[in-house]
């Protein structure tokens, strides 16, 4: 009798300390803006899912990312340091050192069964996770393949979100009940080439959208904006980007078409056929032509997020159904912000806000008041020391990131003062390296190697930033201060090839 009452005390102990300790979900998709969504106020379409995280917890205005492209940002997270610390500085020439600590090890190191499934896109396996089964490099839409920890490539049939939340829903319910999980859900949706799941294809067909007020933006004052190669008149591809092929030869070469069933294959081709029937008797050339791209564009970008966002909800859903929605806090975020036409673009890179900023929600159990809105500046850099405290893990002192966890729960009301952004790659797209200073108000950038020079812009006057007021009488005192803080900012983040440009100039 008093072994069994040993025994259930021993258990009651057990329990209280897992139920102390929150499961996570963060969820990372690829290239979604927050223009596209519906808690933003986006009128585009609807995202009833990530809503629904935002109506139940927090929604975050100001989540930028410190380096906006695709393996760099998902490096910055899983590390809660800055590229030049992470040495995942591109996409180009970078492969993840995945010997380094991150936040997954520590947790998986106090306890946690922890797993990645979906986009990874670091070159490198995983390293440090109880379970991972990532898509190699950029992944497809159909039938995706999966690298498996036993070093197995396997094709799965299907669309490329329901198949990676598949693979999350099974390892979630093969896991062990009784330890605290972090499940890592990459989507691939919804990056380039934006090819939307068959019973997806109508979905936007019909709709017409709005041009953004700066879609022919001619980039004066600002050198790095005229020299970059995204635009959807120049860069975006008719076959490629846009499946209008020029010719069944032509369609015949492209892989992502190539691996489809014949049943995928022919729904898909169905639809695109008679869209270029279509485009082709209308004969369109100039403004009416790049304005038939943006529209295609954003029909089928809105479609891919359709299922991005429906595969959420499957999330969403798995949690409650098991009973885990209350002790599992959910992270939705994008790698970086997208753009939908501004300045005439698609992609990313920029530190202009429309890709320097992210989209993230969050649903944190016990959370006060639901529906509620941050405005502190968060970035990607955060997210890793947050969820280390919100498992009472302390946060090693090497990572540079710092926990919003005080901000969720109202013991701190303000967060950082100003934010500091290294943009590296010197390659496709085109666009010139730059680092950067922003308080919210004003952004102070300095382009170098492909474009030199400095970029000043008020976004209180200016916040679609079409006007560089660098060296503007009246803002001499701004940028003076600007430049004392970014320097500090360099020091403190330990930023050397920054610092060595700042010198030189
Ligand atoms: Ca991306």
């Amino acid at each position: 009798m008093k072994h069994l009452l040993t025994l259930g005390l021993t258990l009651i102990i057990a329990l209280s300390i897992h139920a102390q300790r929150p499961n996570i979900v963060l969820i990372v998709s690829d290239d979604h803006s927050y223009q596209t969504i519906s808690a933003y106020g986006s009128k585009l379409m609807q995202t009833p899912n990530i809503d629904r995280i935002a109506k139940e917890g927090i929604r975050f205005d100001k989540a930028y990312v410190t380096n906006s492209i695709c393996g760099p940002s998902r490096a910055v997270i899983l590390t809660g340091k800055y590229s030049h610390k992470n040495g995942f500085k591109d996409n180009a020439n970078s492969s993840f050192d995945g010997s380094q600590n991150t936040f997954i090890k520590e947790l998986t190191r106090t306890g946690y069964q922890t797993a990645w499934i979906g986009k990874w896109h670091l070159q490198t396996n995983p390293q440090g996770f109880t379970y991972w089964q990532v898509l190699p490099g950029q992944g497809s839409y159909y039938n995706p393949d999966f690298l498996m920890m036993n070093g197995e490539r396997k094709r799965v049939e299907g669309y490329v979100s329901d198949v990676v939340e598949d693979a999350a829903e099974k390892w979630l319910t093969e896991r062990d009940p009784n330890q605290p999980f972090c499940l890592v859900i990459g989507h691939k949706n919804t990056h380039r080439t934006w090819m939307p799941d068959t019973k997806d294809l109508r979905l936007f067909n019909q709709s017409k959208f709005t041009l953004p007020a700066n879609f022919y933006d001619s980039y004066e004052t600002r050198e790095a904006a005229a020299v970059q190669d995204m635009t959807i008149d120049k860069t975006m591809r008719m076959g490629y980007d846009l499946k209008m092929f020029a010719s069944k030869e032509e369609e015949e070469k492209d892989l992502s078409i190539k691996r489809m069933t014949k049943a995928q294959r022919q729904a898909y081709m169905t639809f695109y056929d008679s869209i270029h029937r279509d485009f082709q008797s209308k004969k369109l050339s100039g403004k009416a032509l790049v304005e038939w791209k943006y529209q295609r564009y954003m029909q089928d970008y809105l479609a891919t997020a359709a299922s991005l966002d429906r595969n959420i909800g499957r999330t969403l859903d798995y949690l409650d159904k098991h009973d885990l929605s209350k002790n599992t806090i959910v992270i939705y975020v994008s790698d970086q912000g997208f753009y939908m036409g501004e300045h005439g673009w698609f992609d990313k890179r920029f530190m202009y806000e429309e890709s320097f900023r992210t989209p993230m929600v969050l649903r944190y159990p016990g959370v006060r008041k639901s529906g509620s809105v941050n405005s502190n500046m968060v970035m990607n850099l955060d997210i890793g020391p947050t969820l280390l405290d919100a498992a009472g893990i302390k946060i090693p002192n090497d990572m540079q990131g710092k926990s919003f966890l005080p901000l969720i729960k109202g013991s701190a009301k303000k967060g950082r003062d100003a934010m500091y952004y290294h943009y590296y790659e010197n390659g496709e797209h085109s666009v010139s390296p730059h680092f950067l200073i922003s308080t919210g108000r004003y952004k102070l950038i300095r382009f170098y190697t492909r474009v030199s020079g400095w970029e000043l812009f008020d976004l209180e006057k200016d916040p679609s930033e079409m006007k560089n007021i660098y060296g503007q009488k009246g803002y001499e005192k701004v940028t003076a201060d600007l430049k004392k803080k970014l320097a500090q900012l360099i020091d403190q983040y330990e930023d050397e090839e920054a610092k060595k440009i700042l010198v030189i100039h």
